[in-house]
């Protein structure tokens, strides 16, 4: 199977988005088109773009060519024909999934997701009349038992937070295709620079571009890539229910796309040396990194992603307590309920992410009080270390 290994990531990366062309003389950055509306010469130019005949931008809620030129490069480090930009990864998850289903319509959800997207499924999505399965692995069976006749879509994150389960998604889309049903994958975690399930027989891939997209935290945005019909669907959903961008938000994002590849890896690489250094440590009982030997996806990871990603979680014997002692005695490493910015950043699942999941839920799922995620950051690996190693002599 095709990993996510491949140089000329790095190199579509760095330029991304430069394809869109100004004029006679192009600005190497391109312009923020920070304007609601377009202006016409005559009501025969906008009737021919309204009929489709003359191509460009009319109302930026119905598309930019910040929002378009970001979708387009996230598009293609995806590997996919097609792409589209949402106000936020909520945006996103539901333009994909609403568009392809309605009333009677049923989804499988499998393996633990982002809590956003449970509660859109299970509150929004069901209020609409949409049924969902949720399962709580994405084995490539039971996903094949949960499928139905009003199956519309088998949703999937490439790598779960925060145990950091990895989907074997070359198994899962086998089974899609041969049940004739689209294949979502949400990759935020593992970004195009690990994995991309485009090329793995993903029908849409979904993203939260307010974590490793943007990557500085200064931003709130989603994509879709995929299948151009499903994408074109996707973003008639998104228009219309007004989950749109703004064009600074997407200027931003295809800036921090620029590097999102020596970003990610270097992340990685912290990340790696997190994992080894709190495996060792002896005041922590358990690491969740599919860069590990003992990371029960370790083989699948090996197989579907490039390395073993830049997320990690540990668990403190002490539980809450010890997670709320540990966390404020941190100095380099911020407490932040998200990821994937510069800086390293730990959040806390049980009081954040999975406050709503019922207690024997979490216990089952391994997410306990002393559960501490880590986002790893760009610093130098030996800082992170040593502000982890007096945070845990704290405990
Ligand atoms: C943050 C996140 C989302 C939601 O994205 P927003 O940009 O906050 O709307 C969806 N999926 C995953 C995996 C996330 O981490």
């Amino acid at each position: 199977m095709p990993k996510a290994r491949d140089t000329s990531i790095a190199t579509r990366a760095a330029h991304a988005g430069e394809t869109w062309e100004a004029g006679p003389t192009v600005p190497v950055s391109m312009p923020i088109y920070q304007t609601s509306v377009f202006a016409f010469e005559d009501l025969d130019q906008l009737d021919a773009m309204q009929s489709g005949r003359l191509g460009g931008y009319m109302y930026t809620r119905m598309g930019s060519p910040n929002a378009a030129a970001l979708a387009q490069a996230v598009a293609d480090l995806e590997s996919a024909p097609a792409g589209v930009t949402c106000a936020s990864g909520m945006g996103a998850i539901f333009a994909a999934l609403f568009s392809l289903c309605g009333a009677g319509s049923h989804l499988v959800l499998a393996g633990a997701l982002y809590g956003g997207t449970h509660t859109l499924v299970v509150d929004e999505l069901g209020r609409a009349g949409v049924r969902a399965t949720l399962l709580e692995e994405a084995d490539p069976a039971a996903i094949d038992r949960a499928i139905g006749p009003d199956t519309r879509a088998v949703y999937l994150e490439t790598i779960t937070n925060p145990t950091l389960r990895v989907a074997d998604l070359p198994a899962v889309a086998e089974v899609c295709r041969s049940r004739g049903v689209p294949l979502v994958v949400d990759n935020t975690f593992a970004t195009p620079v690990l994995c991309r399930p485009y090329t793995l027989g993903a029908s849409l891939v979904v993203h939260s571009a307010t974590k490793y997209l943007g990557g500085h935290g200064d931003l709130t945005l989603g994509l879709i890539a995929g299948d151009r019909g499903l994408v074109e669907a996707a973003a008639a959903t998104s228009v219309r229910t007004g989950a749109t961008p703004d064009p600074f938000g997407a200027w931003l994002c295809l800036r921090g796309l620029k590097t999102l590849e020596v970003r990610v890896r270097r992340q990685a690489e912290n990340a790696a040396a997190v994992a080894a250094f709190l495996a060792a440590h002896p005041k922590v009982v358990r690491v969740h990194y599919p860069g590990l030997a003992d990371h029960p996806d370790r083989a699948v990871a090996d197989r579907v992603l490039d390395g073993g990603g830049a997320m990690l979680s540990f668990v403190l014997p002490g539980g809450l307590d010890e997670a709320r002692r540990f966390v404020q005695a941190l100095q380099l490493c911020r407490l932040v309920p998200s990821l994937g910015e510069t800086g390293t950043t730990v959040s806390h699942p049980v009081l954040t992410s999975h406050r709503g999941l019922p207690e024997e839920q979490r216990r089952r799922l391994g997410i306990v009080p002393g559960m501490v995620r880590l986002s790893a950051g760009l610093e130098a690996s030996a800082d992170i270390l040593e502000d982890l190693e007096q945070a845990l002599r704290q405990v």
